[in-house]
């Protein structure tokens, strides 16, 4: 077997049972099983709480969905609402795995009746993988190439029922015949303060941890308005709360935690803060192209493009130009 379809069943098994899997592998279930435990994105998941109800009615599988938004915003979890709000069974995949076609080909053809197959980070793959899904998606069907050299044939072979989900940080990416394949395109922000609050209340109980509200909200204002990283930030905050025997959780450890860990009053890490010191130190402000920027932090130029550039735009903290990245002025307040 190859390394790569080493990786594939690896990751296939760390994450089919989303029950089990956390992402800091703890063993807790703080990840939400169903929409009554997923605070936020209230337009998308009333929608797709429609189409899944029209679909059951109907006796259809769901159309193919695309999730697309930042990291941590909740597209895996999701997805594991998804199939188990319409009784499948989830597999899961990512575009980086599915490197080969004969990789995807193995994954479509053990797929079962009703099963949800979810691929992260889809706009990864190489255009000849993503090929063989247009085919998969729009007719159930897969072409597999038997034999070799003269005598090799193409047999066609008929997939059962199924839903794609595919997530991707950036819609931008994905080929338009692939796009275009999905029926249901949903798009999920940052989360208000408010939501991600219910989050880090709602994780601090299954982790068995009382936190005063104003803790959690303050929690949840610095926490980049994702919920992976408020769970993350509340395990570190809990470590604290635990070396100080100071439960329930007060605002003045969160304080400490966060600023230990470099964590400034808008929520902006080290990081985020290095970003916009070079555009305003090195570059006058800008504009600057992203390039310059990513060789300075040491950085790929998509890990800046996925994290943290959308954040720091959301916040008002920087500017996207056709000449660059620019600091706005909130931007130079910030930093001064
Ligand atoms: P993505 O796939 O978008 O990168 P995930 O679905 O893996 O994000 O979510 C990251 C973490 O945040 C998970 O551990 C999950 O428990 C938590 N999470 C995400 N969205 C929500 C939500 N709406 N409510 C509660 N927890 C959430």
């Amino acid at each position: 077997m190859t390394a790569s379809g080493d990786t594939h069943i690896e990751i296939e098994r760390r994450k089919t049972n989303l029950d089990s899997f956390d992402a800091d592998g703890e063993g807790f279930t703080i990840r939400p099983q169903s929409f009554d435990d997923y605070p936020g994105q209230r337009q998308v998941c009333d929608n797709l709480k429609v189409y899944i109800e029209a679909a059951r009615m109907r006796q259809r599988m769901l159309d193919h969905t695309l999730l697309h938004g930042p990291p941590g915003l909740g597209k895996t979890t999701l997805a594991g609402i998804i199939a188990r709000e319409m009784g499948g069974t989830l597999r899961m995949t990512s575009g980086p795995v599915l490197d080969k076609a004969a990789n995807l080909m193995g994954v479509l053809a053990g797929l079962e009746e009703g099963t949800v197959l979810f691929i992260d980070e889809i706009h990864r793959m190489p255009a000849h993988v993503e090929e063989i899904l247009y085919k998969a998606m729009e007719d159930q069907r897969l072409d597999i190439l038997v034999g070799q050299g003269p005598s090799a044939r193409t047999v066609e072979m008929s997939l059962p029922n199924f839903t794609l989900i595919g997530a991707t940080t950036r819609a931008g990416a994905l080929s338009r015949p692939l796009r275009e394949r999905f029926g249901i395109v949903e798009h999920l922000s940052y989360y208000e303060p408010e939501d991600l609050c219910s989050i880090v209340v709602r994780s601090a109980s299954v982790l068995g941890v009382t936190m005063d509200d104003s803790a959690a909200m303050e929690l949840a204002r610095r926490s980049r308005g994702t919920p992976r990283i408020a769970n993350h930030i509340l395990r570190r905050v809990i470590d604290h709360a635990t070396v100080e025997g100071a439960f329930p959780v007060s605002m003045q450890t969160v304080e400490r935690a966060l600023e230990r860990r470099g964590i400034d009053k808008a929520g902006l890490d080290q990081k985020d803060r290095e970003f916009m010191r070079i555009i305003a130190e090195r570059y006058d402000g800008g504009p600057v192209g992203l390039d310059a920027i990513a060789a300075a932090m040491n950085e790929e130029r998509s890990t800046l493009e996925d994290v943290y550039e959308p954040y720091l735009i959301y916040r008002g903290f920087l500017a996207r130009t056709p000449r660059g990245r620019s600091l706005t002025r909130e931007g130079h307040g910030h930093l001064s």
